[in-house]
Parts: C-alpha cells; structure tokens; sequence
C-alpha cells in the first residue's frame, strides 16, 4: 500500500511570519513546508489535513510515538492535580518516582552500577556534564572522538563533533579534542584500529594522553555507519588498558533505538560514562541524563547547574516508559525483529538500483547513494508522497529512517513503500 502524490508544497506556502521573523538557521520547515497540528502514534496532520508517515520520530525523541496513550494519560493526571512542574534539582515525589524505576527496572538488571546526574535537557547539556567529569576525574584536557561523529552544538561537544559545516558555526577554534578514524573509515583497506593504537602508544606522534575517549555505537547523523561488535570491544580493551574513560554517546541511538535499553548492551560492553536524552522520557519532553560510574562521581554540589534540571512532566512520562516497555525483553526483541523487516526491505530497494546501498542496525535503518544530491531528492519525494524521511551524513548521502518503535508492521510497510516509489522517481528523473 501506499499513499497518493500530493499536489508538492513549498516554502512560501509557510505563513509569511517564518519567512519575516524566525531566523534563517531554520531548517526542517525548509524540507517539509507544511504547519504541522496534531500527532498520533506514527503520524502527524498538518493545518490542510495532510497525514504524513513519522519516518523520523523527532530524530529518535519519539520512539514510544506520538501523544502515545499509555504515556498521556499519567501525564495529564498529573498537571490536573496540580503536580510540581519546575524544580530545579529540588526533590519531587515525579522525581523519586522516576529514579526509583531507572534503577530497579533499567540499571539494576543490567548490572550497571552508575550513578545518575540530571544535566539540563538537552543531548548537549548531557555531552557537556560528561566531558567536564571526564576531564575533572583525570585532570587531563584532550578527548579522542571519531570522524563523523556528532555530539551537539554547545563549544564543548562541538569539539568532538567531525561535521565542519557545524565546527565552523562556534567562530573560535575547538580545542582540546583529536579525531580518529571510525570503525571502517579506510573501507576494510587499513587497520584503522592499528592507526589509533599506535599514535596513543608512540611517544613521537605528538598525541596528549586524553581524558576520554568519546563515541557512539552507531553514528546517526553521520550517516548510519555501524561500529562492529568487535571494534567497540576492542575499543573498550584498548581505553582499560590506558586508564582512559570510555563515554558512550547514547543520546540517539539509546532507550531502545538499536533493540536494547542502551545500545552497547550488545557488545557486553560498560562504558564509564553513559550520555542520554532524546526518548528519555519518552513523550518528547526535554529530558537528558549523564551517568557514570560510582568512583567517578567527583562533583561537588553544585559545580554543574542549570534551571530546567528538573521538568516533573519528563519524570512522570519517563516512569510510564520504563514501566510499559521495559518490564521484559519483549520491546526488543520486536524491535530486532521489526529493524531485520526493514533491512530485508531496503536491500531489495538497494538491489534495484546502481550506487545505492542498506545501511543501519536495529530500527535505525537507511540507504546511502553513491551521488550524493540524491538523498536529499528521495526525501523530498517522500514528503510529497506523505512520508517524513531526513538525510544523514557529511554529504547528506544518507536517507536516515527513525519510525518510532512503536510503529506497526503495516505502518513500516506503506512507509518502505514510499521511499521504493521516491527512490525509482527520483532515480530516474
Ligand atoms: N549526541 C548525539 C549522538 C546526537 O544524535 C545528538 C542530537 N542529534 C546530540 C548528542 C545532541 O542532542 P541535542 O540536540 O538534544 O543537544
């Protein structure tokens, strides 16, 4: 099944006020130029009525869907009574509740013994809180991150992030931070890991000793490209053996995006610091989290503040998350299953064409295209067919599939039938 093309809207069919008032640096309402309404599970409805298929799920902060029920109504409960919305980091009955069921129901069964810091709500605040800690804990400066890595847009996770477009933007140099080649960055041609290895272990190379090293499992925005099990093991062997800290960004690819909680849990891996945000508290409520482990907790009271560290209507959804979708293995194991659906999928669509490849795990899924402009017009095409699908990527090469974990068999189905006819019009335009 799919949907019918609809008659292609542009930007000036925006309310004239975005074009006068918001600033320039807007950009989803460039590539889907409709006023956007109201949401359920895995779609929304513009102003005209319009439905379109959610194949980005607020880029991974609604992957229990849109408005979804089961979080709702505890949610609307709760601003009925009258319940505590803002408190800084005061304590709150919402936020006892929440850490009460983060531990027990997340962190315990998984035997992760960390300690949970309430950064301030965003992806950033979370990178921030963490590569201060990690700095503080060892009183060395520099951070290893890997190309294409993306971080957040505040200076410090800037600095770890490869996108130059977005490095440019800070108007001062970023320091204090050295890339390296990401799992199968030289294309299987050389060792990158030998690479890494040797430069921290040569006193030539001219390498500080870094505090940490920084990554995440699979790079979403740049590009999907997938770390193997092995290099993240072997990641965390190499940063033991040289008492550097392992941070793993997990603020996209986190709170079940991959099939588990958190996305290392397949390698068998423990980072010591762990960064969470986006579906945290799973209603697209401002939520992030920075956990470490229980010897790193070195802060003093209030060294790293900030004034929404405390949004009880986050708490109260975030509970309902962890108690709706994480009691058992069942919510992965869907996940897996749906992810391998949408694989299968993609490499028929990947099969029909030149130049254009499946890439992805769990239900972070999408195809690359060897010329690069293409990505951008297939998402475009599926806009107008009613789909809402965002590139990736330092080229934007990569059309980038995020559907809620929420989402139906059928709803992926009309969705991976959308991008088939984007790909094939656009192909061959
Ligand atoms: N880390 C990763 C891996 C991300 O994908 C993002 C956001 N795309 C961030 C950090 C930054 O999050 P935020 O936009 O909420 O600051």
């Amino acid at each position: 099944m799919s949907l019918a093309i609809m008659a292609p809207l542009s930007e000036a069919d925006l309310p004239e006020v975005y074009a006068s008032v918001e600033s320039e640096v807007r950009s989803y309402c460039r590539g889907w130029p409709a006023v956007m309404e109201s949401a359920q599970g895995s779609w929304v409805t513009d102003t005209s009525g319009r439905r379109y298929l959610d194949f980005f799920a607020g880029a991974g902060a609604l992957n229990y869907g849109h408005n979804n029920p089961a979080l709702k109504r505890p949610l609307l409960e709760y601003l009925a009574s009258d319940g505590i919305v803002h408190s800084l980091d005061v304590a709150t009955s919402a936020k006892t509740e929440f850490l009460q069921a983060f531990e027990r129901q997340i962190l315990r069964p998984r035997g992760l013994d960390y300690k949970v810091q309430f950064p301030g709500p965003t992806g950033a605040n979370s990178v921030e809180a963490a590569l201060k800690l990690a700095r503080k804990v060892t009183g060395r400066e520099s951070i290893i991150s890997f190309t294409n890595a993306f971080h957040g847009m505040t200076l410090g996770a800037l600095s770890v992030t490869g996108n130059s477009m977005k490095r440019a933007g800070a108007g001062i140099p970023l320091v204090h931070a050295t890339p390296m080649p990401y799992d199968n960055y030289f294309d299987g041609v050389t060792e990158d890991f030998h690479w890494f290895e040797r430069v921290l272990d040569d006193s030539g190379s001219g390498l500080n000793r870094p505090a940490a090293v920084i990554v995440e499992t699979v790079q979403g925005e740049g590009g999907l490209n997938v770390a193997r099990i092995e290099w993240l093991q072997a990641l965390e062997k190499l940063c033991h053996k040289r008492d550097i800290l392992l941070i793993v960004d997990d603020v996209q690819m986190g709170c079940g995006r991959t099939g588990p909680f958190f996305s290392f849990e397949e390698a068998g891996i423990v980072p010591d610091i762990v960064t969470l945000s986006k579906s945290i508290s799973g209603y697209g409520l401002p939520m992030a989290l920075t956990l470490f482990r229980r010897d790193l907790d070195v802060w003093a009271p209030g060294e790293h503040n900030g004034t929404f560290r405390g949004h009880n209507p986050a708490f109260i959804t975030a509970t309902q998350a962890i108690k709706t979708y994480w009691q058992s293995s069942d919510f992965t194991d869907a996940t897996v299953g749906k992810g391998e659906f949408m694989r299968a999928r993609l490499e028929e669509i990947a099969a029909e064409h030149d130049g254009v490849s499946a890439r992805g795990r769990g239900m972070a899924q999408g195809l690359k295209f060897e010329a690069t402009e293409l990505a951008s017009q297939v998402c475009r095409a599926a806009f107008d067919r009613g789909a809402l699908m965002e590139t990736s990527g330092p080229s934007d090469e990569v059309v980038k599939l995020l559907p809620p974990l929420t989402a139906s068999r059928d709803e992926l189905e009309t969705g991976l039938d959308i991008l088939a006819e984007a790909v094939t019009a656009t192909v061959s335009a």
